[in-house]
């Protein structure tokens, strides 16, 4: 089983929707526009790992980038989810980085094809412990940091989210039922560093926690 830890215990990672374009300097990077309506793809739950786990790049990319992201994980299954009570739908929160080949899904756009291979590999979705939703005051006043080898490549604040934590879950479940378990992927915020084997990755929430992983090349010694 996927799982992700609770302060009960472990839970099954359902469907991972990760959301694109949510931070504007993120948007502005790569030159792209800000969707008018929270959209994301899908992450096969296959991809989890945690804390202190490795990430394998397979031979095929050359371009491997981590975005760190606060992860909203669901606690009740529902359907059309109203924006002014869509937090008591909210399990808790956790870091969550989303591993990206950019170099599969940059040539997978240009053919106008899907680019799911390029998000969906083993192991690129490293995700920390999950903190109640209780315990965190206000998801949108939360620092997010990723460190390669001790170096802040980003930190911003998540009160820069476009489309903020309740508009994403009323969207999506308006379309999809959400289920316990589920992981929602706000976003990444600006500085998306490209990444390399033997690099250690260390993304950290304040108040939320933190996951640590190590870049491995397939078939390394
Ligand atoms: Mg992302």
């Amino acid at each position: 089983m996927t799982w992700v830890m609770t302060p009960e215990g472990k839970i099954r990672v359902g469907k991972i929707l990760c959301l694109v374009r949510n931070y504007r300097a993120h948007a502005d990077e790569f030159g792209q526009e800000v969707p008018p309506e929270p959209t994301c793809f899908l992450k096969p739950s296959t991809s989890i790992v945690h804390d202190g786990d490795k990430i394998v790049i397979p031979e095929i990319v050359s371009d491997l980038q981590a975005e760190a992201e606060l992860a909203v994980v669901i606690g009740t299954t529902a359907t059309r989810i109203p924006k002014d009570s869509a937090y008591d739908f909210v399990l808790g929160y956790a870091v969550f980085l989303d591993i990206t080949a950019r170099n599969l899904q940059q040539e997978a756009a240009q053919e106008g094809l899907p680019w799911t291979l390029a998000k969906g590999m083993d192991t690129f979705g490293p995700i920390s412990d999950i903190r109640a939703r209780q315990e965190v005051a206000n998801p949108h006043r939360l620092q997010v940091v990723l460190r390669v080898n001790e170096e802040v490549r980003q930190r911003a604040s998540t009160k820069e989210m476009i489309h903020p934590v309740p508009d994403i879950i009323a969207s999506v479940s308006s379309h999809m039922t959400l289920e316990r378990g589920d992981v929602l992927a706000t976003g990444t915020p600006q500085g998306v560093p490209r990444i390399g084997p033997g690099d250690i990755l260390e993304g950290e929430i304040e108040s939320v926690g933190r996951v640590s992983v190590v870049v491995e090349a397939e078939n390394s010694p």
